[in-house]
């Protein structure tokens, strides 16, 4: 653990109790409630539009809750200003100084704390480090490239050793490959400090990637909250099911139920899936299977623990890792197959295949 740098005091919990905003009459953040522990990397992710943004703000600070609080450390923070909460805070474009050098963009909340010299000299110097840019003291914005920015912005964040970083779309500017560096590379600097971490992104496999924990919002509201793999293999509903990745959703009507498992009569099929919620006999629902959980054979299986449908090959992609299938299993049911690009792509277009996924694998949800 580097000893320079680190959370002055212990804490970072976060609760949201009931916090709602409006603009112009539209409840933009409606009636959020989240708790948030110490140390934890937790992301906030939706659709454009979702209320990420003005969520994160009203725990900043930058704008004011309409209705319900935030509490942190078990202290409501309204009535502090930003620059009171002393938090860390990053966002997607940068917004270093440009009249400073590295350095100085660094030691920038220690001035205004008006910390000493030598502590000044001794954090920034530590920090530099932790963000690999040692060497870069005495450069300009302008001699560094972005994601080298994105850097000096993390160091500045971390600095004056806040218990709390919230970040927006820090990585939004950067390219795919740097993307996924500067992900493992934020992880592990939240990981050796210990601060908490609020993360605001759009891009599902980054919040996989880098959280703990992860809210999905969609229309100002939470639809779910979890650890990646828990939202992505159990969604409680189909926009969460779609939002986190490809998702075969069968749509029908629940023909039988024991005890944590349905039938679906999907056209002139019948599937079994388990139960994400109680559902009644009778009621539309669909089925919800990953197309990675799918497994195309020639030969019709009979394994009970599995769904079974036999179906024509329409479309076969090849995407480099995975060739991506998609399977006509009735005259208006189509299914999509991920199988592992394991040696050349073994089902032409027109082939008959049988399609085969657990029972396990599959969840009944409602829209
Ligand atoms: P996200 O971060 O998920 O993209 P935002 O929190 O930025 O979403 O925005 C949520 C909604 O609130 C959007 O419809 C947006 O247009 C609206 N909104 C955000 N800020 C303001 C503002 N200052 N005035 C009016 N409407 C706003």
């Amino acid at each position: 653990m580097n000893q320079g740098v680190r959370p002055s005091s212990a804490g970072g919990a976060i609760d949201l109790r009931g916090v709602t905003k409006l603009y112009g009459g539209l409840r933009v953040v409606d009636d959020i409630s989240l708790s948030i522990r110490p140390g934890e990397f937790f992301s906030l992710l939706g659709p454009s539009g979702s209320g990420k943004t003005t969520t994160l703000m009203m725990v900043a600070g930058f704008a004011d809750v309409d209705r319900g609080a935030v509490d942190v450390d078990g202290v409501d923070v309204a009535d502090l200003p930003p620059q009171k909460r002393g938090f860390g805070m990053v966002f997607q474009n940068y917004a270093i100084f440009p009249h400073l050098n590295v350095f100085e963009n660094v030691a920038f909340p220690l001035r205004a704390r008006h910390r000493p010299e030598p502590e000044i000299r001794e954090k920034v110097n530590r920090a530099l480090d932790l963000v690999q840019l040692g060497s870069f003291a005495s450069r300009f914005a302008r001699q560094l490239s972005g994601g080298q920015q994105q850097r000096v912005a993390i160091a500045r964040a971390i600095v004056f050793e806040p218990r709390l970083v919230l970040m927006d779309e820090p990585l939004g500017a950067l390219d795919k490959n740097l993307r996924y560096d500067m992900q493992v590379e934020i992880k592990e600097i939240q990981r050796r400090l210990g601060m908490t971490v609020v993360y605001v992104t759009h891009d599902q496999e980054e919040a996989m990637n880098m959280s703990d924990r992860i809210a999905i919002l969609n229309r100002g509201r939470v639809e779910q909250v979890g650890a990646p793999a828990e939202v992505y293999e159990r969604p409680q509903n189909a926009f969460v099911a779609r939002f986190l990745g490809e998702a075969n959703l069968l749509a029908g009507t629940v023909s039988a139920q024991a005890a944590d498992c349905a039938v679906l009569r999907v056209g002139e099929h019948s599937f079994r899936a388990r139960l994400a919620a109680p559902i009644e006999t009778g009621q539309p629902a669909s089925l919800f299977v990953r197309p990675e959980r799918v497994l195309l054979e020639a030969e019709a299986g009979t394994d009970e623990a599995w769904n079974h449908v036999g179906g024509e090959v329409r479309r076969a992609s090849f995407l480099g890792n995975i060739v991506r299938y998609l399977v006509q299993v009735g005259p208006s049911l189509a299914m999509r197959i991920d199988a592992q690009n394991a040696g050349p792509a073994p089902f032409a277009v027109g082939a008959r295949v049988f399609l085969k996924w657990a029972v396990a694998d599959s969840l009944l949800l409602v829209e």
